[in-house]
């Protein structure tokens, strides 16, 4: 992290120390949903915010239920940084109601989602089959570095509007994070040989096609959020049979159904961390390294 943030005041030549009126400033208090928003708020924030995190790295967002500590962090919130796109809605709605904070209600400056400023992926499933959890769109979006690049932007522009003294500062943290960011794929795309079949437990990788050469070919899922029943497994296993692939999940995914379809197809199979272990710029550079160390041949 500091070699990203020496690299950030090289490049737009501010100082690393806060000036004396920044420093008079009190820093907001953001909130993230996930460590992929932390990582977004405390890049583009720097200074200039205190960070919390609601969802652990290897926890689902899907499903977790509100706790009374989130809703402790919310009360006491200026900004939530949320994903967005039903990706929370199991838990952060109510925990949002249950904390009461005016600052954080939906049309407020305090209430961030960034699914809203994207164009999501939309679903590849059919909604008539149930399963309705990305409806609104597919709120993976972590998982394409250029998608993280538009929410930095986008976020910036949110934070200027709360601290109007220092939107240069957070536009040019962002400038840098898209910078450093981009400056990195080039060499990961190359790492790959020809494109990679993939068949995914969640729809989450399909954010990969917009970044790596992948395909992706198949759900071990057969709605999204829904285990798998054996007669899908079997229709799966028979289209894929003959052919090459990789099955990727989530690290906090049930295992045992892609475990069945990649023993019985003979693929490698990589159980993915989705989220970076803390909330900073260094630890997303580590994770998307990560996902291109375990599936490039
Ligand atoms: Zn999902």
């Amino acid at each position: 992290m500091k070699a990203f943030l020496a690299a950030v005041a090289v490049a737009f030549g501010i100082a690393l120390a806060p000036s004396a009126a920044l420093a008079e400033a009190p820093r907001l208090l953001v909130v993230a949903t996930t460590p992929s928003m932390g990582v977004i708020a405390r890049t583009v924030g720097g200074d200039r915010v205190d960070v919390q995190v609601l969802v652990a790295p290897d926890r689902d967002a899907h499903t977790l239920n509100a706790r009374p500590s989130m809703i402790a962090h919310l009360r006491r919130a200026d900004l939530v940084l949320a994903v967005g796109a039903q990706l929370e809605e199991g838990w952060l709605p109510a925990a949002l109601d249950a904390a009461a904070n005016p600052r954080l209600r939906k049309g407020q400056p305090g209430y961030f989602a960034a699914a809203e400023p994207l164009h999501l992926r939309p679903t590849r499933f059919d909604p008539a089959l149930g399963g309705h959890v990305h409806g609104e769109g597919n709120p993976h979006l972590n998982l394409s570095p250029p998608r993280m690049i538009t929410v930095a932007h986008a976020f910036a522009d949110r934070l200027a509007a709360l601290a109007p003294e220092s939107a240069p500062a957070f536009e040019a943290a962002a400038a840098a994070f898209e910078d450093a960011l981009r400056s990195r794929l080039p060499a990961l795309r190359a790492r790959f040989g020809a494109p990679l079949r993939l068949v995914a437990h969640h729809e989450e990788f399909d954010y990969f096609a917009e970044w790596l050469p992948v395909e992706l070919v198949g759900f071990v899922e057969e709605k999204p959020g829904v285990p798998p029943g054996p007669a899908h497994l079997a229709r799966l296993i028979e289209q894929q049979r003959g052919q090459a692939g990789t099955i990727v999940l989530a690290n906090y995914q049930p295992q045992a159904p892609a475990r069945r379809v990649a023993d019985e197809l003979g693929w490698p199979l990589h159980a993915l961390a989705l989220e970076p272990a803390t909330a900073d710029a260094e630890s997303y550079f580590a994770l998307i390294e990560h996902w291109v160390d375990s599936l490039a041949q």
